[in-house]
């Protein structure tokens, strides 16, 4: 198995990529730790999976953060999964929702990765690898988006805070990437289109812009994030990963 003894903590694992991942690095060996502030979804994923070890776990609280990381026995590969989308221009973005934004998308994969990443190293050095997976998105440095003006900012910080990473580690064979996935199919995607002033037309609008006439599933970006945990990957680092059925081409 592509994940065998590999422990993976990740993040917003309730639903959506972060729940996808946690089954797919499960079914590939990995010791999974699942962390979210949902706890319904938490219980129903370790449900799904009795070999996913479920934990509620608020990554803008910076002591939970801390309690939870002095808890927990090193982990060889962390995936910081957790994001918002706020829709909306600059115009619509009131300086808390920025806040709130790059609390939850930016400052939430710092507080966590400092935390993790003694373990993390200490990892390397006995295996000779290590990973940090951060979610960003297209709608980033990558492409701009009509109404994903502070999302796209933050998305564009946690690129570059990948590669700064990755710069700072790589000598010590701790890599880390970004995955920046296109549209992709979860409950906060269609939450959005149920609250659009037209939903058939706002359903309407994500598909047309995919190339492949239809929105990712979760299962079409779980394989690149098991991918980039595993040691198959091993030599790729401080990269922004595209999974976007062809919207940037
Ligand atoms: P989602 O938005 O449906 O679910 C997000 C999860 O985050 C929920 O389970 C929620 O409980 C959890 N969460 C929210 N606040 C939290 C907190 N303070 N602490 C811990 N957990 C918290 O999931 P999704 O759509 O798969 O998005 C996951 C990530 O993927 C996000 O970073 C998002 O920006 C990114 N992304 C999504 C898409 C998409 O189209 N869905 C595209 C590109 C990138």
């Amino acid at each position: 198995m592509r994940l065998e003894g590999k422990r993976i903590f990740i993040s917003a694992a309730a639903q959506g990529i972060g729940r996808a991942s946690a089954l797919a690095c499960a079914r590939e060996g990995a010791e999974v730790v699942a962390t979210d502030v949902n706890i319904e979804g938490l219980r129903t994923l370790s449900a799904e999976d009795s070999r996913i070890e479920t934990l509620p776990l608020d990554v803008c609280d910076g002591s939970a953060v801390s309690a939870f990381a002095s808890a927990q026995t090193p982990f060889d590969a962390i995936f910081n999964c957790v994001g918002f989308v706020h829709n909306g221009t600059i115009l619509d973005c009131e300086e808390e929702d920025w806040d709130f934004s790059f609390d939850l998308n930016v400052k939430s994969a710092y507080r966590l990765t400092r935390a993790l990443l003694p373990g993390l190293l200490d990892r390397a050095n006995q295996t000779g690898t290590a990973a940090i997976l951060n979610m960003a998105s297209m709608a980033s440095s990558i492409k701009g988006f009509p109404n994903r003006f502070v999302y796209g900012a933050t998305k564009a910080a946690v690129i570059g805070f990948t590669k700064s990473i990755a710069a700072d580690y790589a000598s010590r064979r701790l890599r880390c990437n970004a995955l920046c996935p296109g549209t992709v199919d979860t409950p906060s995607l269609r939450e959005r289109i149920a609250t659009a002033a037209d939903p058939v037309q706002a359903e309407k609008d994500f598909i047309a812009r995919q190339p492949m006439g239809r929105l990712a599933a979760v299962g079409d970006i779980a394989p690149m994030v098991v991918f980039l945990l595993s040691d198959e990957s091993r030599f790729v680092t401080g990269q922004a990963v595209l999974v976007d059925g062809g919207v940037t081409i």
